[in-house]
């Protein structure tokens, strides 16, 4: 079985009875397990509820970049922290790619949540984007994962250095990835985990459409390939480092 442990299930491609065939879609695929992940503060309780109803859905919540400027204590309370779905604080980081005029904003917030997860002792989940140094410089004192890797082997050997994992998406099967699928080759199997990000980069041969959670076997399958492993051996691994993320997952 797989999991995907970064989509986002609270958009529209889910709403209402779709959210049920999404997850038997991913069922059927042998993805077993979907960690969804929130970007909008607003999406934080809605995520949960659907973990509660759902048995293997787990939820990390955190405020993208893109809204810096709010306060994350108004939403990372207490309550969602110790939830037992809420397994880790996500997705955080820094975008310069998307905004390059709001940088102190953005760090303020990145930083905030970084104290929240230290404080609550969750890992991480890391958006970067054309920001590599000022993540790196920040990122310190916490575990986690670097959601969706596309940056290159240099920042990819100071995060393993921190103990960090790195998840692939669909742009791993992309035709004109080549330079990220090297990077993957050489960052060791026992640090990687596959997401698809969903609705967002659709893999190979599913271009074009909204990305699903099922189609993280696309990703797996060119994963093996690149890995030289047999698809069963790589989901036990991959299986083993989720849980070695998210250990509150096993709880
Ligand atoms: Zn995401």
């Amino acid at each position: 079985m797989l999991t995907d442990t970064h989509c986002h299930l609270t958009d529209d491609y889910c709403s209402g009875d779709k959210l049920d065939e999404v997850i038997a879609r991913a069922r059927d695929n042998g993805v077993a397990r979907l960690i969804c992940a929130t970007s909008d503060a607003n999406d934080m309780i809605p995520a949960i509820k659907i973990a509660e109803k759902y048995d293997n859905i787990f939820v990390t919540t955190g405020i993208h970049p893109e809204y810096a400027g709010m306060n994350p204590h108004e939403y990372l309370t207490d309550t969602v922290l110790n939830h037992p779905r809420v397994v880790g604080i996500g997705e955080i980081g820094l975008d310069y790619h998307e905004r390059d005029d709001n940088r102190t904003a953005q760090i303020k917030l990145f930083e905030e949540q970084l104290e929240i997860a230290r404080g609550a002792n969750l890992p991480v989940a890391i958006h970067t984007r054309d920001a590599d140094n000022d993540t790196a410089a920040i990122l310190t004192g916490v575990r986690g994962v670097m959601h969706c890797f596309t940056s290159g082997w240099e920042l990819a050997k100071i995060m393993l250095d921190r103990g960090f994992y790195f998840s692939a998406s669909g742009i791993l099967t992309f035709k004109n990835a080549g330079e990220i699928r090297e990077t993957f080759a050489k960052i060791p199997t026992d640090r990687i985990v596959v997401e698809t990000d969903s609705p967002f980069c659709a893999p190979v041969p599913y271009r074009g459409k909204t990305c699903e959670p099922f189609m993280v076997r696309e990703t797996a399958r060119v994963l093996s390939e690149i890995k030289n492993l047999q698809m069963d051996e790589l989901e036990t691994i991959l299986e083993q480092n989720t849980l070695n993320l998210y250990p509150k997952i096993a709880q």
